[in-house]
């Protein structure tokens, strides 16, 4: 670990053009966080919080969590965590939670629509979170927003649980932030009212494509069917920089594509400054951005948005490949 990350650690994360990079790390074990010092990452933009949850026999209680996220928090140290609240349901079946026959599980009862139908599975999470966190700054996450009205109830539990902390004395966080993952669709058309109400917004592009092309993620035959270097994923994530920097908002992205450095190079080009990403991808990322002219690529990309192609990774390819 140490060796694959000596090299590119010690390096600034700008492009060849002085564009400045954040790069996070996803993780979603206590084991992957000796990864956050060794890679030289400024911070971990996606804590999945489910794991613990589907190694064990019956739900964790507070205590459990509590210790659990404070760790996690002990060994990020300075480094900031965006904890995720728990995305389980669709292919993430927790053995004991009833989760019935779906007949489309990946549009079914998953993520923040499970927390918001039992809020004490929610409430107990939120908890958790806020007593590991006494004293020092918090970011929590809510996956799956479909809508401003489900962020708005997702919220008013955090606000609850952060009543109770006051009612029991319990030192708060130094700072709260609160945000949410884009990856529904039709979040892009309320924008204008969510982006006031959010700290910050990260682009799950895993799920955000899958509903965008109408194409199960984990299908083989689909896989073919859409590419997040399309024009249509583009543009989407161009509006949403666009929309981002108007109202202020941090945005960053942590979907796999963040971590595919042709991908991450058109990122870059869109207009996304943080790019959160799992362990192995920090290298080869680091490495094709400290060579990338993010003028000359925003200039070339211009012209790919309102092409008919299917995909344009052979164009991004190809400019990779004429400017080094
Ligand atoms: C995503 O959907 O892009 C994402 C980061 O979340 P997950 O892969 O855990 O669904
Ligand atoms: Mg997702």
């Amino acid at each position: 670990k140490e060796q694959m990350y000596a090299e590119i650690r010690g390096q600034p994360s700008l492009t060849r053009d002085g564009a400045p990079i954040s790069i996070q790390l996803n993780c979603g074990m206590i084991l992957d966080l000796p990864h956050l010092k060794a890679s030289g990452a400024e911070g971990i933009g996606l804590y999945r919080t489910e794991i613990p949850f589907m190694v064990r026999s019956s739900y964790p209680d507070v205590h459990t969590q509590t210790d659990l996220y404070a760790r996690i928090m002990d060994e990020a140290g300075d480094k900031p965590v965006v904890f995720r609240t728990l995305d389980v349901g669709g292919d993430k079946v927790l053995p004991y939670m009833a989760a019935g026959n779906e007949e489309n599980p990946a549009l079914g009862w998953r993520a923040v629509r499970i927390g918001l139908d039992h809020p004490s599975l929610l409430r107990q999470q939120l908890r958790s979170l806020l007593r590991a966190a006494a004293g020092r700054p918090l970011s929590v996450m809510f996956p799956m927003i479909a809508e401003v009205a489900e962020f708005d109830a997702a919220r008013r539990l955090l606000e609850l649980e952060l009543k109770r902390l006051e009612t029991q004395e319990l030192e708060p966080p130094s700072r709260l932030r609160v945000g949410a993952m884009l990856e529904v669709p039709s979040l892009l058309w309320q924008l204008p009212s969510l982006l006031p109400r959010i700290d910050f917004l990260s682009v799950g592009s895993n799920d955000l494509t899958q509903y965008l092309f109408a194409a199960d993620r984990g299908n083989p035959r689909t896989a073919t069917r859409y590419d997040p270097l399309s024009p249509a994923m583009l543009c989407v994530l161009r509006r949403l920089v666009d929309a981002c920097a108007h109202a202020k908002v941090p945005l960053s992205i942590c979907g796999e594509m963040a971590g595919r450095p042709l991908d991450a190079m058109a990122l870059i080009g869109v207009g996304f400054r943080t790019l959160s990403m799992s362990p192995p991808s920090v290298g080869p990322v680091k490495t094709m951005l400290r060579s990338l002219d993010v003028a000359a690529l925003r200039e070339y990309m211009a012209g790919l948005f309102n092409v008919g192609d299917h995909s344009v990774r052979d164009k991004l390819r190809s400019f990779a490949k004429d400017h080094g």
